[in-house]
């Protein structure tokens, strides 16, 4: 326990037990505790709790077969096949997906235009190698004859996002992927879940880069491209570069960098999906470290999104920096242009010289309000009220509030009374906004416990065929029907050994209990805070009362 933990997150003895700040939420003085002698984990500010495996899979964002997996290389022990016949449609599926990694890497070795271009864009056959960088004809079934020929199925090779059935039944199966340069994604643990295919002759009417869509084994909130390689560079030196393509985040590797992770096919390339999506992304960077730089070209398409993952990331507390590019091009370019020795060099400068966003938007700013003649100190004024302020007032702290606001200040000579009140202002403007985000933070940390006890009980009713357990999940199944061998699986692994599965279960169902409370607390106390009606706020907080009389009553 105290060997696995500590290979993620910095221990202090603290009696018989080992203490650290909570790597599941945002806290400043320690309430994580580990006892080496329970082999248990618990965090008194959130409720995070368990054993290595649990450890492992809410910090890797893994599932159990993961974590698992992981496990046993970090021990040297090698994994046996523990039930043929119980291989579920989620094995498979990492099956069909190694299958057709390997496929695309067989095809590239032989096509030497492809790997040619590749090593134009600055690529050198290790980087090739390493990310298993792959290649598929412009053909409609190549690939999908070829997984057939391995034994799978239609259904499989659907199910993993790899051919589509079209819309005439009659018609065969087409690969999704065609003519394109394959970059697999992987999960934490390093198995390929998903894939992003960049066209290798760009044409007008087809996207340039085509990736998986969301199936059982890939989830865009749950990964981002790199970071089975870039974790433990991230939890060594401190801090993560976040790129935005698969080229600047293998470039960016090969010039020393391994602490790089891209935002594409992503939650977070993303400006359209959930802000729950992008903190339960960001959730797994803050937990390897919370100093984040970003490296962009401030002038492409993805720069709102990533705009607005710094604000996000602002506002979990994390420290976020803007590495500095010149304007218009990307990483890639910067390290590709000057070829290997140089171009390390230059992106090592950018990164040195990487700036806290507040900084780099503020002299971005000022820098173009000078060049423009018929600017006035007004609009540069409007300016930092639009583009500056919205950072400040994503910043955690008040004190870094009132740092940033001086330094502002200092740079525009704009008095520091005018720029609070805009600042006033803006946090009125952005009060919808942050909550949102306040409550997608929460909800991200509350789903976790609740998921995690719902998938736990689900697996002993199923193990142990109880009828009566399952009627009380009512619903839970549905969510999981795809799992069922895993969730069996797992719970033999955890409970097998018990002494006495009775007892596990009644914790684990007034765990569950209180969990269900917690969430109607949270949403009660939301609806508090914006709340005018004198009326349903009476009634809000006797309700809330009961709730609290509640949870005491089942703790006794
Ligand atoms: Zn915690």
């Amino acid at each position: 326990m105290e060997d696995v933990v500590s290979s993620y997150i910095k221990l202090e003895k603290s009696g018989a037990n080992l203490k650290a700040r909570c790597p599941f939420h945002n806290e400043k003085t320690p309430s994580f505790f580990v006892s080496p002698a329970r082999s248990s984990y618990y965090c008194f500010g959130c409720g995070a709790s368990g054993d290595i495996f649990t450890f492992v899979e809410e910090f890797e964002g893994l599932d159990f077969k993961g974590a698992l997996k992981l496990l046993a290389s970090k021990a040297g022990v090698t994994l046996g096949v523990f039930n043929k016949e119980a291989e579920s449609e989620r094995d498979r599926l990492y099956k069909v997906m190694e299958e057709a990694t390997l496929f695309f890497e067989s095809n590239l070795k032989g096509n030497t235009e492809v790997l040619e271009y590749l090593k134009l864009r600055g690529l050198n056959e290790e980087s090739i190698k390493n990310f298993r960088i792959g290649f598929i004809k412009d053909d409609w079934r190549k690939l999908y004859e070829y997984l057939k020929s391995k034994n799978f199925t239609d259904n499989e090779i659907e199910r993993a996002g790899l051919a589509k059935k079209p819309d005439d039944k009659n018609k065969a199966m087409y690969d999704r992927f065609r003519g394109r340069i394959m970059f697999p994604i992987s999960d934490s643990s390093g198995r390929v879940i998903a894939f992003s295919g960049r066209l290798s002759t760009p044409d007008e009417k087809s996207a340039k880069y085509l990736n998986s869509p969301e199936t059982p084994i890939f989830s865009k909130n749950a990964v981002l491209y790199g970071i089975d390689k870039a974790k433990d560079s991230i939890r060594k030196n401190n801090f993560s570069i976040l790129v935005e393509g698969q080229m600047d985040l293998i470039l960016s590797h090969q010039a020393g960098y391994k602490n790089t992770i891209a935002t594409s096919g992503t939650a977070l390339s993303d400006s359209t999906v959930s802000k729950e999506n992008v903190v339960s992304n960001l959730g797994l960077i803050r937990r390897l470290s919370e100093n984040l730089v970003l490296a962009f070209d401030a002038d492409k398409a993805g720069f709102n999104a990533t705009h607005r993952a710094g604000r996000i990331a602002l506002s979990l507390g994390m420290d976020v920096k803007v590495a500095g590019i010149p304007e218009g091009i990307d990483p890639a370019d910067l390290i590709s242009q000057y070829g290997q020795v140089e171009g390390a060099d230059a992106w090592r400068e950018a990164i040195k010289n990487s700036k806290h966003i507040i900084e780099f938007l503020l002299n971005k700013v000022l820098k173009s309000s000078k060049e423009d003649a018929k600017s006035d100190a007004r609009k540069a004024g409007r300016e930092i009220k639009e583009k500056v302020l919205p950072f400040v007032d994503a910043l955690e702290s008040s004190i870094e509030k009132a740092h940033f606001i001086k330094k502002i200040s200092d740079a525009s000579n704009i008095p520091e009374s005018a720029l609070q009140d805009d600042l006033k202002k803006i946090t009125e403007e952005l009060k919808y906004e942050k909550k949102e985000i306040e409550e997608a933070k929460e909800s991200v940390n509350k789903l976790y416990r609740k998921d995690y006890i719902e998938r736990k009980l689900l697996g002993i009713a199923l193990w142990k065929r109880d009828k009566e357990l399952e009627k009380f999940l009512d619903g839970v199944l549905e969510k999981y029907k795809d799992f069922k061998n895993d969730l069996i699986f797992e719970a033999e692994v955890f409970y097998g050994n018990s002494e006495n599965l009775e007892k596990d279960i009644k914790d684990l169902v007034a765990n569950l209990e209180e969990e269900k409370i917690n969430e109607q607390l949270l949403r009660k106390m939301q609806e508090l805070r914006i709340i005018k009606d004198k009326d349903r706020e009476r009634e809000l907080l006797a309700e809330i009362q009961d709730l609290n009389k509640q949870k005491h009553e089942k703790k006794k």
